[in-house]
């Protein structure tokens, strides 16, 4: 099995370490293909209006079944980059992030878009994100379900169009639970402040709404569960289809 496993947290933080190296215990080749610098919240991204550099990077103690390049781009540049330079494939994983990927954060999240841009590829991908807290972050939980997990997924592929978004919470998870999206979300706060030569500057610095939503991916990760979300990348709204059509009457 050969696996590529990226981020959006970049090459060289722990979290894809940790998720590289458990991917070294399942897998024949494994290659780490992740931003130079953090790229969260840079969504679905790809670099087409300026060239990108493929470096191999040196990191201490890596096995010797695993290969790291850092890219000057987003996580699905990562993506597309290493399919074509390293290798195609049996599974893209992403993260393990430094922080929950839940609701609406999906449609923000780097992590998760480099599991969609596995996806756009017909690779079977998956994402894993942790929550983080006040106690020290531990990617072993996690960790340890990807080396369960994926290899499943390789063995039975995913449906068409199909990628599955994974979230930790903070601490030993009680149990796995299967969970909806939900419609949790930042509140809209912006901060205005002045720069040193009188000019208005903005920082996007939302709080979380939560969600009470049962069966969501914000309740289970809330209440110490790790969840899986299967999404879809045909975000097509069919049921409005007939009422839609209402609207051009
Ligand atoms: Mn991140």
């Amino acid at each position: 099995m050969k696996v590529l496993v990226s981020n959006d947290d970049g090459i060289f933080s722990p979290g894809i370490l940790a998720l590289a190296l458990a991917m070294s215990e399942i897998a024949d080749e494994v290659a780490m293909v992740a931003p130079d610098v953090e790229q969260s919240a840079s969504g679905h991204a790809i670099t087409v209006r300026h060239p990108l550099r493929y470096t191999a990077t040196k990191l201490e103690n890596l096995p010797d079944n695993v290969k790291a390049y850092r890219v000057d781009g987003t996580p699905a540049d990562c993506v597309v980059l290493g399919v074509h330079n390293a290798f195609r494939p049996d599974v893209v994983v992403s993260g393990i992030n430094l922080g929950s990927n839940l609701g609406y954060d999906i449609t923000h999240s780097g992590t998760v878009a480099a599991a969609m841009e596995g996806t756009t590829m017909g690779i079977p991908s998956v994402a894993f994100s942790l929550r983080t807290g006040e106690s020290e972050l531990n990617f072993s939980h996690a960790a340890s379900f990807a080396k369960q997990l994926i290899p499943e997924v390789a063995k039975r592929g995913l449906p068409a169009r199909t990628f599955l978004n994974v979230n930790f919470p903070v601490g030993k998870p009680k149990d796995v639970r299967l969970a909806r999206q939900s419609t949790h979300s930042w509140e809209d706060s912006v901060i205005k402040r002045e720069d040193p030569n009188g000019q208005d500057y903005y920082w996007i610095a939302g709080k979380p709404t939560g969600s009470d939503e049962p069966d969501s991916d914000y309740i289970a990760v809330s209440q110490g569960y790790a969840c899986i979300t299967p999404l879809h990348l045909d975000m097509t709204h069919s049921s409005f289809f007939a009422n839609l059509a209402d609207y051009l009457e």
